[in-house]
């Protein structure tokens, strides 16, 4: 399996060399050269198997020769053991023929982990063997931050670096980040947006020179190993519901487009996807592109979903790579309009995008309703991207064809909307009930890229 760049300069590499590298060279995302296909048959087999034993049939097709299969299996197992639930990502029943993909039972809360936790066990199995020290950066808005920093904590032959929007993140986000102790993870509070961070990051993997010097590595939702794990629960989840002899829908709450772009995946590969739709909250330039063509940036909008407050959304570039045909040249030149505030998608493309995509929004006010009304008739508590997700599915979904929406947090993440909606504040799970007496540890840093090369340069340890 070789996977090639969005922008058809970078060089072409193996699955071990895509998921080392994040950013292509050239600036572009790397995709598979081809998508693998599962039979009928395949994906019927799927069903009863464990959550691990899934996620190794899903996977393995992708990942080549990178780890014989007993090393794969034993690093799938020991991503998901910390996991609360056996069932890693159960599916819970809203209303007749709408149902909840539970992805917040793991060790920080949010769906995050599920691809977190099974990129820091692939790093450290292929680091141990070449022997080479890695620094990873990280841009967050907050939950692939807590996600990262748990997952490489101690880990060896790897740094991480963490720059999340200084004042922007939930409490509990921050302390996620702030309170591990081990000394290879370091958490960096940035003046400014979560676009600035997102920006910073990939000035650093832009500079060549700095890229080389510290062995800068990537695991934000651009690299293609998270994308690859989220696929495995589009297949879990359709099969419980009756796949491959029934079609299923997906809604997703979407910020960056990994966790929906995985959907699209596992359609291709030939899950019978019938509709998967984007949710966004106010910041809804995803919703606004899928309305009229037009993909332009503005001003961030802070809200009680913050993980979805962006406006660059890194991996729509893969879904435009395959909506122009997988012209390289076509994104390289949409990108370069980006920076000058924005691009009209072709007709062409749009069409393409719609045949996969549906989209829709939800307002600050809708998603306050939905959390309260959701709690009212099934006792069930959503974190506001959750509910983002379920007002959105519950718009726009046909009730003949099942639909599952993403649950992408636990409500304890964001403690401040829940108790406006519901009145009641929701609880830590015990696991985590000594996060708010644990010290913090942070470095509070400028927007500016010399500052913060210099400061990473400092604090490795590797
Ligand atoms: C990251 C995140 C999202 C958005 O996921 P993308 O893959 O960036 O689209 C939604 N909800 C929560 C809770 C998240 O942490």
């Amino acid at each position: 399996m070789k996977y090639i760049s969005t922008r058809g300069q970078a060089p072409v590499l193996s699955f071990e060399e895509a998921m080392l590298t994040g950013l292509a060279r050239d600036g572009g995302l790397y995709v598979p050269e081809e998508i693998p296909t599962f039979s009928e048959d395949d994906i019927a087999a799927l069903a009863g198997l464990s959550y691990e034993d899934a996620a190794f049939r899903v996977m393995k097709p992708f990942i080549g020769d990178a780890f014989d299969d007993r090393e794969f299996r034993s690093i799938i197992g020991r991503a998901y053991e910390g996991f609360e639930h056996i069932a890693r990502a159960p599916l819970k029943q809203l209303d007749s023929n709408h149902f909840l993909l539970e992805l917040f039972h793991g060790p920080t809360l949010a769906f995050k982990d599920f691809a977190m936790q099974l990129i820091g066990q692939l790093f450290q199995a292929s680091l141990a063997r070449s022997g080479n020290r890695v620094t990873i950066v990280g841009a967050t808005s907050g939950d692939t931050g807590s996600a990262a920093i748990e997952a490489f904590a101690g880990l060896d032959n790897v740094d991480v670096f963490v720059l999340y929007p200084h004042g922007r993140v939930s409490e509990v986000q921050r302390r996620q980040m702030t309170t591990p102790d081990a000394e290879n993870v370091h958490a960096i509070a940035l003046d400014g947006h979560f676009d600035d961070c997102q920006a910073r990051l990939k000035d650093m993997f832009n500079d060549h020179a700095f890229r080389d010097e510290v062995g800068l590595a990537g695991v934000n939702s651009i690299n293609w190993a998270r994308v690859l794990a989220q696929v495995v629960y589009y297949f879990t989840s359709a099969v419980s519901l009756g796949a491959p002899h029934r079609n299923v829908s997906f809604t997703v709450p979407t910020g960056n487009f990994g966790d929906i772009f995985a959907g699209s995946i596992a359609k291709r590969m030939g899950l019978p996807i019938d509709r998967l739709v984007i949710a966004t909250n106010q910041n809804d330039i995803l919703h606004r592109c899928m309305t009229t063509g037009e993909y332009r940036t503005d001003k961030v909008i802070p809200s009680i979903s913050p993980s979805m407050d962006i406006q660059v959304s890194s991996n729509f570039e893969r879904a435009l790579f395959d909506a122009y045909g997988r012209d390289g040249a076509a994104v390289a030149q949409l990108m370069e309009e980006l920076k000058s505030g924005g691009f009209k998608v072709s007709q062409g493309a749009l069409e393409a995008l719609r045949e996969d995509y549906d989209s829709g929004m939800a307002t600050e006010d809708e998603t306050l309703a939905t959390i309260s009304h959701i709690a009212e008739v099934t006792g069930e508590v959503l974190c506001p991207h959750s509910a983002v997700g379920v007002k959105v599915a519950e718009e726009m979904r046909n009730p003949e064809v099942p639909m599952i929406t993403l649950a992408t947090a636990h409500p304890a993440k964001f403690p401040d909307a829940v108790e406006e909606a519901t009145g009641d504040r929701p609880g830590l799970p015990p696991f985590m009930a000594s996060l708010y007496d644990r010290p913090e540890r942070v470095t509070e840093a400028k927007n500016d890229l010399a500052a913060l090369q210099s400061l990473i340069r400092e604090r490795r340890t590797t």
